[in-house]
């Protein structure tokens, strides 16, 4: 860091010469990475290294309580933790590149398992806690989970019912029972402390798969994006140019580990770049959430537009009420972020909101609004210095690169940086689908303008964005089909100002059922009660019909534009009825 006064040099202060001169090898290098060692590992980079050095007695965790009082974890007490941790799952038998799988709020055990399993080289899964049994089942069934760490409450609701179409579900570790309870089902205390606070870590390759991350698709089941241990190389680069970390400094990432934000930026980016990351326990509040930024003295707060908006929508004069003094960058990721949120940031907390892009396929930040530069608002901003994107038409024959300034086209990333997924976990033709030559399609579209910005504008297919969360209309539909009184069912994202998107299903009734405000809340309490209700529907319309391909194919598309009142396209394929 260069510190001149109270001023502080952004770490990318010259954005086109860094763009110039980066190379991956050379962050390697800064790194210490090599073709084969346990330096290689993630666990040894974010806290190993750091627990044998000078910041061994810094705080790496706080871990925030509902009363505010706070767990703090050293990076010393960290690496014993996730030591034991390590030694816990190597003695039940977990091989390298088994997962484990954990389903939890944000309590330090969650994070443990995390930096544990990756120590062991085993493959870490995160889940969100509010999903109900059925995307449970499949994330863990997909991910061959062989470990699952959950809590007794979870475990009650939502496990124990799943467990026997789960075979090769070993063990369940809950956090909060005292003793074991069988083979299977094992205390998280008595395990931890019956395990050596020492572990060596295992030679590890840079490209051992370590993290899993599911992510929803359009037409099938979620798709688990399988990331390599060389991913840090970009959480480190990231973390040093567009969160700007610096000795000393104190980062809040609002996100959930279940998302992948929580865990490249929640977990691994603040570590290895050695900084104090506060975790809160408990959910959004606006009030709660302003206080922590003032007694914790954040400096660097990683949030997304469904906070920021419900923020917005307060009214609150947070620099009226609270001391925000130690406040240095904003940050924003998941959804668009409108250019009236990013000067909100100006007037409320004299910086704007840094926007950026990424998504659980590429492992982290590729596109930003970095500190030091000026924000174009509503842009996403520029790529990553050793990240090359541009947007293009998929034709048959290739892409056709976009040369005209603000034409839409998918957004591409050319391949080869550190942390683009190596696969979908047993989808191995799905993933191809993905690349055209050497350049990843992300399914998105935006807009490239004069200067080499970045635009959002949508989704290249029907995947819904709803309060952050990607849900895959294809998932939704088939848990509803599963109502006794439901024949077929379409799910699309109808666009709602709050939480971007609001999960809509038009359902075709079976014979002999009546359309009414009774079934409705049936159908909507089944659909919670299965898939949570971050997942289930928040507005259901019964239709005779939904409209289909010649092939069968529900178009979704069309269902969209006659929702919206926009003209339907083209509609050459659709099936007659
Ligand atoms: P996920 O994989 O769940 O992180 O979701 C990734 C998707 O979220 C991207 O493909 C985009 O559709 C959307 N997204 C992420 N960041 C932004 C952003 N800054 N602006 C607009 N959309 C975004």
């Amino acid at each position: 860091m260069i510190s001149t006064g109270n001023k502080i040099i952004n770490n990318l202060s010259d954005y086109e010469k860094e763009r110039t001169s980066f190379s991956w090898e050379t962050v390697g290098r800064d790194l210490d990475l090599g073709p084969e060692g346990s330096g290689n590992n993630i666990t040894h980079l974010a806290v190993d290294c750091h627990a044998q050095g000078k910041l061994k007695e810094i705080v790496a965790f706080r871990f925030i309580n509902k009363d505010k009082t706070w767990e703090d974890f050293s990076y010393l007490r960290l690496k014993e933790e996730t030591s034991r941790f390590a030694n816990v799952i190597t003695g039940l038998g977990l091989q390298k590149g088994e997962t484990v799988f954990s389903l939890a709020g944000r309590i330090p055990q969650l994070y443990i398992t995390a930096l544990g399993t990756l120590k062991s080289t085993a493959v870490f899964c995160p889940l969100f806690s509010v999903f109900g049994p059925e995307p449970v089942f499949q994330r863990l069934h997909k991910g061959e989970a062989k470990i699952l760490v959950t809590t007794l409450a979870i475990y009650e609701k939502t496990v124990k019912q799943l467990e026997e179409r789960l075979p090769s579900l070993r063990n369940i570790i809950l956090t909060d029972i005292e003793e074991h309870r069988s083979e299977k089902i094992l205390s998280w205390k008595r395990l931890m402390n019956e395990a050596s606070p020492d572990f060596q870590i295992p030679p590890t390759s840079p490209e051992d798969p370590a993290l899993l991350h599911f992510t929803s698709g359009t037409t099938g089941m979620p798709k688990g994006a399988l990331h390599v241990h060389k991913a840090v190389l970009t959480h480190y680069i990231t973390g040093k140019y567009v969160l700007d970390f610096h000795p000393g400094d104190i980062f809040w990432c609002t996100a959930d580990p279940g998302w992948v934000t929580g865990t490249s930026y929640g977990i691994i980016a603040p570590l290895v770049n050695g900084v104090t990351s506060v975790i809160d326990q408990e959910e959004f509040d606006a009030m709660r959430w302003y206080s922590i930024l003032e007694e914790q003295k954040v400096n660097i707060w990683y949030t997304a537009p469904t906070a920021i908006r419900r923020l917005m929508r307060m009214d609150i004069k947070p620099r009226e009420k609270f001391k925000l003094d130690a406040l240095r960058v904003i940050l924003s990721v998941g959804e668009p972020l409108s250019a009236e949120a990013v000067l909100w940031g100006e007037k409320n907390f004299g910086m704007p909101i840094l926007d950026n892009w990424w998504q659980t396929e590429t492992g982290g930040i590729m596109i930003a609004n970095y500190p030091a530069m000026q924000v174009r608002p509503g842009s996403m901003g520029k790529p990553l210095p050793g990240i090359q994107a541009a947007t293009a038409e998929v034709t048959e024959d290739g892409l056709k690169f976009i040369k005209e300034n603000g034409k839409q086209g998918h957004l591409v990333l050319k391949k080869g940086f550190p942390s683009l997924f190596r696969t979908y976990l047993h989808e191995e033709e799905r993933y191809n689908k993905c690349f055209v030559g050497d350049w990843y399609v992300t399914g998105d579209l935006a807009k490239m303008d004069e200067d080499g910005y970045f635009w959002f504008v949508g989704r290249a297919d029907d995947i819904i964005k709803t309060s952050g969360h990607m849900v895959g209309p294809f998932e939704v539909e088939s848990t509803l089909m599963r109502h006794h009184a439901v024949a077929e069912a379409a799910v699309i994202g109808k666009p709602e100002p709050s939480i971007g998107e609001l999960v809509k299903a038009f359902i075709v009734l079976k014979p002999g059922n009546e359309p009414n405000e009774d079934l409705k809340l049936d159908i909507t309490g089944f659909a919670r009660k299965h898939m949570g209700p971050a997942v289930a529907p928040k507005e259901i319309e019964f239709v005779e019909s939904v409209p289909k391909t010649r092939s069968g194919k529900i178009l979704r598309r069309l269902l969209k534009a006659r929702e919206l009142g926009l003209p339907e396209g083209d509609i050459s394929t659709l099936e007659k009825t």
